[in-house]
């Protein structure tokens, strides 16, 4: 299946954008939602955070205690370490089992953290990245979630910056902050006929001339 690696920083709009493509008939594997699941109640990973933290870590409803973590995290910041030790594999597990899974015109890998992480160049065709201004990032996430400036941008510090991001990238949705919901869906929807179309291209021969006569 060909492989589009989705990405941009906190507030770019990337859930749009793939809410989109989901909906024009593209698979979606969003990598977020499915690091949500394995720390919901009865989540694959909570048995190993239970045992690794100890019974403080694991909130009554059987679910990952967030603010316990991060409060520890902050604490300890080795413990990061260790949760990401316990979750990256599980997460990369169920990825892959999701994507052999996946139907649809081509499959979209929605991963926040794509550039930072570096394996998935490899992993994909093309990366698009939905590419924003900073001040528009910080209003569109204070609107959604109520988290204070400095929260915001202590996160967009986290991530890569938007120059490095937009080095990896081979295609970019502009959703900056004078992009109306329209424009935004005129250009997601010209990059998914152009991915259709090349989900639907034979792949290119392998280098090396295997097969020509001699
Ligand atoms: P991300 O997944 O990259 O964090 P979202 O897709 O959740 O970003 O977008 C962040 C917020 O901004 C959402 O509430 C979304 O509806 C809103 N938003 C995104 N793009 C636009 C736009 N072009 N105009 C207005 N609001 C937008």
């Amino acid at each position: 299946m060909y492989k589009i690696g989705l990405t941009g920083g906190i507030g770019s709009g990337k859930t749009r954008v793939a809410d989109m493509l989901a909906e024009w008939g593209a698979a979606l594997v969003d990598s977020d939602a499915i690091a949500h699941e394995l720390t919901a109640p009865g989540g694959a990973a909570m048995p190993a955070i239970g045992q690794a933290f100890g019974a403080g870590a694991v909130a009554a409803d059987g679910a990952l205690d967030r603010a316990w973590m991060r409060d520890l995290v902050f604490r300890r910041p080795e413990a990061r370490a260790q949760l990401e030790a316990i979750l990256h594999p599980l997460i990369g597990q169920h990825t892959e089992r999701a994507a052999a899974a996946a139907q649809g015109a081509y499959l979209v890998f929605v991963v926040p953290l794509l550039v930072e992480s570096g394996r998935w160049r490899e992993r994909v065709d093309r990366i698009c990245v939905v590419d924003c201004d900073p001040e528009t990032q910080v209003a569109r996430v204070q609107a959604r979630s109520g988290l204070t400036e400095q929260a915001i941008r202590r996160i967009m510090a986290a991530q890569a910056a938007r120059a490095t991001r937009l080095a990896a990238a081979d295609d970019v949705i502009v959703n900056d902050g004078a992009t109306s919901a329209q424009q935004l869906r005129a250009r997601a929807k010209a990059l998914h006929d152009r991915w259709c179309q090349l989900a639907a291209a034979p792949r290119r021969p392998p280098p090396c001339g295997t097969g020509l006569p001699e």
